[in-house]
């Protein structure tokens, strides 16, 4: 029995859209529309995540149950669901793209936790909704897997993260041009059950501001600090400037922490940036396997790179602009000013904190930083590994600093040799810096370990299982889910995922670069 209870606050409080036709339209001064999920044909439970179904109180047979499956691809609704799509806007690659809308999402209702806390549900790939536009609101199941397993490997990875509950197959095709080359294909669908207190994004307040809905935006505002940001106390004014403070500290320390795992989201649009600091919809993203600051997954973002690598930490603060512009009438502009002063100072507080942590330094001053970017050139030019070469950084004896522990690095035998005398003198560097801190062996491997996973979800990775389970093999995702709940400790889960990329997947679809086609 499916035991969940549901209080469906956004669809109580906000304004709803008064049509119920689900066809694609414009939807003014309403916050959601309410839409069924439209039923598949065989609805068969892929995987799920025993942490989430924990959280939320639902018991492991209650799992396998075939009403399970039939809940969470949207067949059968539970007592007290209430289906709807959010209504949004947003930036794309920097232009202003008006209503964009939950086109495939569907939030089936908010559960309670035993703590009372409350849980979004969303199906992502559950069929049309008004906000559809020209697509047909399904998702494909290399998607739904990308989404599934790299949502419960940033939480475990300690990184503020939308969830994920489920992974379902649908039983039925979706046909994607996943090459954008004019041969669309048919593809096996799936449907992930996603979860977080509440995915309200940038593009969210963007959308009525832009229509000069003053009063849709004030509600949703005051829904939010209300519902997602109790904490904060004072005067209407003063609570108003806090939230867009707090929020600017939280895309702040998200970024760093994306920063400090090497990932690249890879669609950085307003409308995929959430109000809570989480990371959030899992598209074309990917983990860095050699250093390249400008390195991008999206293959719409090939040309510009608006999205690369070493770009987002800017690009989320543009973002911010954009939020605070959206949120002039409603917060005083000074206030504004100070909120985006503060994800400027908590971004650099915190990426101080992490490099020092990568390094394994109890401090990080101005030389140090010297240092560091010192060892990013060196990975760039000697073609190392992100992960793999901070991870072997770990393993240098400050007494005697030998490069050999960065042997499984290396992805260019050649551009290894040309940086071998330059890779030494660094580590002399580094290793009477570490000397000088005074830093004791333990604490120095403590604190270079939490900051440096050993297994991160690469994409040539996620790809390898997706190709299996188009097959009918789904034992891939299975192991790298289990593999993604232990990544900073050396674990039998990791064996045959922790190496470098293969040669074979560099340029390999999927593995290096990936379409939105999703
Ligand atoms: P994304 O790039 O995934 O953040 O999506 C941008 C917008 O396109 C959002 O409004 C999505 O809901 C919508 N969208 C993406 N894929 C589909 C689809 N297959 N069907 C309907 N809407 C979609
Ligand atoms: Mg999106």
């Amino acid at each position: 029995m499916l035991d969940l209870r549901f209080d469906n606050r956004f669809r109580r409080e906000l304004p709803g859209d008064p049509s119920s036709e689900n066809r694609p339209r414009q939807v003014p001064a309403a916050a959601w529309s309410p839409v069924l999920p439209t039923p598949v044909a065989a609805p068969r439970l892929i995987a799920h995540s025993r942490e989430m179904a924990e959280a939320l109180g639902l018991e492991a047979q209650a799992v396998s149950t075939p009403e399970f499956a039939a809940v969470f691809a949207g067949n059968a609704l539970l007592p007290g669901m209430q289906p709807y799509a959010a209504n949004y806007g947003g930036h794309q690659f920097g232009v202003w793209a008006g209503q964009l809308g939950d086109g495939r999402a569907i939030t089936l209702g908010e559960a309670l936790d035993a703590e009372g806390r409350h849980w979004e549900l969303q199906l992502k790939g559950a069929g049309p909704t008004p906000y559809s536009r020209h697509a047909d609101g399904r998702a494909v199941l290399r998607s739904s897997v990308r989404e599934f397993l790299c949502s419960e490997a940033m939480h475990h990875l300690g990184i503020p993260t939308t969830r994920a509950l489920s992974l379902v197959a649908t039983g039925e095709s979706v046909v994607r041009d996943m090459f954008y080359d004019g041969r669309p294909a048919p593809e096996p669908g799936a449907i992930v059950c996603r979860v977080a207190p509440s995915f309200l994004r940038l593009g969210s307040y963007q959308l009525p501001a832009a229509r000069g809905e003053h009063a849709l935006l004030g509600k949703l505002i005051d829904f939010t600090l209300e519902h997602l940001f109790p904490e904060i106390d004072g005067d209407a004014a003063t609570r108003r400037a806090d939230w867009f403070a707090e929020v600017c500290r939280r895309t702040a320390r998200l970024m760093a922490d994306w920063m400090r795992v090497g990932f690249v989201h890879g669609v950085m649009n307003t409308d995929n940036l959430s109000v809570l600091g989480l990371t959030l919809d899992y598209g074309p993203y990917g983990f860095l396997d050699d250093f390249d600051p400008d390195f991008t997954p999206n293959t719409t973002d090939a040309e510009g790179r608006r999205y690369r690598f070493a770009h987002q930490p800017g690009i989320a603060y543009w973002n911010l602009q954009q939020f605070a512009a959206a949120l002039a009438g409603a917060i005083d502009g000074e206030a504004l000013q100070r909120g985006l002063d503060r994800y400027v100072q908590t971004f650099s507080e915190a990426q101080r904190v992490s490099s020092a942590a990568k390094l394994g330094l109890p401090d990080f001053g101005d030389s140090d930083e010297t240092l560091l970017r010192e060892f990013y050139r060196l990975l760039f030019a000697a073609e190392m590994d992100f992960t793999l070469g901070f991870r072997a950084l770990a393993e240098v004896d400050p007494a005697c600093p030998d490069g050999a522990v960065f042997a499984e690095a290396f992805y260019h035998p050649g551009k290894q040799a040309g940086q071998a005398s330059a890779l030494a003198d660094w580590l002399g560097r580094y290793a009477a810096r570490v000397r000088a801190s005074g830093i004791d062996p333990a604490s120095r491997r403590a604190l270079m370990d939490r900051a440096n996973p050993r297994f991160i979800l690469r994409n040539w990775l996620a790809q390898q299982a997706i190709e299996r389970a188009q097959r009918g093999d789904e034992a891939m995702i299975h192991q790298l889910l289990e593999a993604a709940r232990h990544p900073f400790e050396d674990h039998p889960a990791h064996a045959g995922f922790r190496g470098r990329r293969p040669e074979w997947a560099r340029n390999r679809p999927g593995c290096s670069m990936l379409s939105c086609s999703s």
